[in-house]
């Protein structure tokens, strides 16, 4: 039974099926990826118009993550992966990178923790701070990816002031297990769920590039789509090292492009995000995403790597002929056209310390991220 809400779409624009999604996802190469562009890009345009939102996110607790998904550099299954360790920060500090990152361009802000879930009652009551704060002393829209998540801790962030809810499914049902062992995907499922009943917006998708077949990417668009999920981020394996995937090898940018423009077909209402990933395997070909359909993107920092300058990603949706979309918190938006040259924020997890060189832009932002 279809969860979702496609139902507002302009006369003319109704979701391609699996089936077809299976044939054009393999649509990599000359004249048949120019058609599967330029279609993508008239949907984009009819049902979104010229605006992309940016996501900013910052890594609000980083590392020993008792998980095992085979991307993270984060697990404290793979002692051998460099990724910061340090526990949550405090509201203040969330607060102040969320200004940061609104002045540069940023419609969403994302309180990101490593972990199965947050487990602690000291620890949801600052994410609760945060939120509040965020409210109160921003426009930006509020996001949270806490993991695995139960209804009662969304109904105090909710309160709080919480519009979304991320959690990445990853990838598809059928190569899970390739992925990770130490929760299941049904409990993702109950989490994106549960998120949903509570009325928060839900931003779920997944890490393509994994070793997944095109046709598996197709099966988590189409298990995203039964879920009526509203945004959904695609994020590109950049395989970090020590971890398990770290020698898997990266799609092309051609696969990135074909696999933006079928989740778009199939998904017509719903904003695609394109995030890690974006610089490492689409480089300078990374304009593109939204010829292939996508209506927003990350801004800043990942997770656990520097990104792109925010004035660059500013300037690379404008040269498109593009414009940022506000957010709709009701308050005024700081901000004011141009990303200011020091803008950076989440500078905590991509060197701690200060000690640890800036890593390989582009570490996915998946899982709990
Ligand atoms: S993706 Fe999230 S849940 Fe998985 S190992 Fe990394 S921090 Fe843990």
């Amino acid at each position: 039974m279809c969860e979702t809400a496609e139902t507002q779409l302009p006369p003319g624009i109704t979701p391609i099926g699996a089936d077809e999604a299976r044939t054009l996802i393999r649509h990599t190469s000359g004249p048949a990826l120019e058609a599967l562009l330029d279609r993508a890009e008239a949907v984009r345009r009819a049902v979104h118009g010229d605006e992309v939102a940016l996501c900013g996110i910052t890594n609000a607790k980083s590392g020993r993550c008792p998980e095992n998904c085979g991307f993270c550099s984060q697990s404290a299954h793979f002692p051998e992966a460099d990724a910061p360790v340090y526990p949550l920060v405090p509201a203040e500090e969330i607060v102040a990178q969320a200004k940061a990152a609104e002045r540069a361009g940023a419609r969403e802000f994302s309180i990101v923790t490593s972990g199965t879930r947050v487990a602690k009652e000291g620890e949801l009551a600052t994410i609760e701070e945060a939120v509040r704060k965020l409210r109160a002393e921003t426009a930006v829209e509020p996001c949270a990816s806490l993991g695995l998540v139960r209804e009662p801790e969304l109904v105090r962030l909710k309160a709080a002031g919480l519009m979304h809810y991320h959690h990445n499914l990853e990838t598809a049902r059928s190569f899970f297990e390739k992925v990770c062992t130490t929760h299941t995907y049904d409990e993702q499922l109950e989490t994106i769920r549960a998120a949903k009943r509570q009325g928060l917006q839900l931003c779920s998708g997944g890490i393509l590039g994994m070793g997944e077949t095109p046709e598996q990417r197709v099966e988590l668009a189409e298990t995203i789509r039964e879920l009526g999920i509203d945004c959904v981020p695609m994020n590109f394996l950049n395989p970090r090292p020590g971890t398990p995937m770290e020698h898997v090898q990266a799609i092309t940018a051609e696969e990135c492009l074909a696999a933006i423009a079928v989740f778009r077909l199939m998904m017509p209402a719903a904003h695609i995000f394109v995030m890690g990933g974006r610089e490492v395997n689409l480089g300078a070909r990374q304009h593109l995403i939204f010829r292939a359909g996508a209506n927003g993107t990350m801004v800043g920092n990942y997770l656990t790597s520097a990104g792109r300058g925010p004035g660059e990603t500013v300037e690379m949706v404008e040269g498109q002929g593009l414009s940022l979309r506000p957010p709709d918190t009701g308050r005024a938006w700081s901000f004011d056209g141009t990303a200011p040259s020091d803008a950076e924020w989440n500078r905590r997890a991509a060197e701690p310390g200060g000690k640890r060189a800036l890593p390989v832009v582009g570490a996915p932002r998946g899982g709990c991220a």
